[in-house]
């Protein structure tokens, strides 16, 4: 098959992160190949991502553990380079079934990797996260600080970073960027895809949008004696739009500069608890009721970026500011309040926002899905 765009293998390509950058990546001019088991994602996403983006999605349903797939797929496609969404993220989780963590996020980043090398592809950009730096000792927090990760989870996206940096140094001809993410939330400004958690969220602002549209009676803010300005911790959220939007320059910082790095995607920003809830007040009108109750174990009190690293060596900052990720995660809530189980045609309709659907028919738009 030959393709006059640039093809870029997106693993896990169908979750949340994944197909945001899937669009980000086609407005870019790029390809992008998804690669997913949708063991934590809908089928229903490639729909949402054809009616987005007006172009058949390219997307192979399997496992990043078989090897012998993915170099077939690196190769049908052409792929000139991988994103490595694929993996399993939950901390909580991660320290109940560290062997499963472990399993799919270091031998799922090994066997791409060596599909990879067989195929003779070897720019790759890799999703590690802030919390591999542990509990900082200041902030904002600087790539060069001492990484200290302590949840298994953690310790599973340093290993990989470990992999990577030992690959990089190996071979010349392979580029790695490890872009650390530190709080990613908001949702696509059309509506049409967003973050979709299975369960009760772990996370603030899927619990949020959850009470603001009644799913919830209540926010428990967890801990309110931490050494912030108001007591409550203090994180960088950072909108998935910009998100997507740094994986589209550390695509082309790999392949038109030849760089490897490791930088942190973040706004710099360090927002309180109640202070994304104020912001979510001014963005939705509607406030979240909210109790005090003690710390979450484990948590840190503040985080946040350094981002002059990504400005200088990407080019890349973020410029999405809390109301709007808030408002964006609220028109996702909104108008899919069964997240993917939300049909196209029962959608409901957003009340107050500023964009307009894309006008394309939904047509069968998926290739090669098995
Ligand atoms: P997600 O669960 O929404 O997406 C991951 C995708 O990978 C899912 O579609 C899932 O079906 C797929 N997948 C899982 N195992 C697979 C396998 N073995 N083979 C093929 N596909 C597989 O997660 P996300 O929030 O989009 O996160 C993407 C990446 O970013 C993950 O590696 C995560 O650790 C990392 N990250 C996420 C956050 C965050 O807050 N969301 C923060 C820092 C880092
Ligand atoms: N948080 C909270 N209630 C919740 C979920 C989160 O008060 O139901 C707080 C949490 O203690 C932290 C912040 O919100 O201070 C962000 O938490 P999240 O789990 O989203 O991100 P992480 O802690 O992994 O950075």
């Amino acid at each position: 098959m030959t393709l006059d765009k640039p093809s870029v293998l997106l693993t896990g390509g169908a979750g949340y992160i994944g197909s945001h950058t899937y669009v980000a990546l086609t407005e870019a001019g790029y390809r992008p190949v998804i690669l997913d088991d949708f063991s934590n994602s809908h089928p229903v996403v490639l729909d949402r991502l054809a009616h987005l983006t007006g172009q058949r999605v390219l997307c192979e349903r399997g496992d990043v553990l078989q090897t012998g797939m993915v170099a077939e797929v690196l190769k049908r496609y052409h792929c000139v380079a991988a994103v490595h969404f694929a993996g399993l993220k939950a901390v909580g989780e991660s320290v109940q079934q560290p062997l499963r963590y472990y399993h799919t996020n270091v031998s799922g980043l090994l066997s791409l990797l060596q599909a990879m090398d067989s195929v003779d592809c070897r720019s790759v950009v890799f999703s590690s996260s802030a919390t591999v730096y542990g509990d900082p000792a200041s902030v904002p927090i600087k790539e060069n600080f001492p990484c200290a990760p302590e949840s298994p989870y953690a310790r599973t996206k340093l290993a990989c970073e470990d992999m990577l940096n030992s690959l990089a140094a190996s071979n010349p001809a392979w580029r790695i960027g490890i872009l650390r993410y530190f709080n990613p939330v908001g949702a696509h400004a059309s509506g049409l895809i967003g973050e979709d958690p299975h369960g009760v969220p772990n996370n603030l602002m899927p619990y949020v949008t959850q009470v603001a549209v009644g799913m919830r009676d209540k926010l428990r803010v967890f801990g309110s004696d931490y050494p912030t300005p108001d007591g409550t911790g203090v994180r960088d959220y950072l909108h998935v739009t910009d998100l997507s939007e740094g994986h589209v320059a550390a695509l082309r910082a790999l392949i038109a500069k030849n760089q490897s790095f490791t930088v942190n995607l973040g706004t710099g920003e360090g927002i309180s608890v109640l202070g994304v809830l104020s912001a979510f007040g001014r963005a939705s009108g509607r406030p979240v009721p909210f109790e005090f109750v003690p710390r979450r174990a484990g948590d840190v009190a503040q985080y946040f970026a350094d981002v002059s690293q990504a400005q200088a060596l990407l080019g890349w900052r973020a410029t999405r500011t809390i109301e709007d990720m808030c408002r964006d995660s609220w028109h996702w809530q909104q108008k899919n309040p069964d997240g993917y189980r939300t049909s196209m045609s029962s959608m409901q309709p957003a009340s107050s926002h500023r964009n307009q659907e894309p006008a394309m028919p939904l047509q069968p738009t998926v290739a090669g899905t098995a």
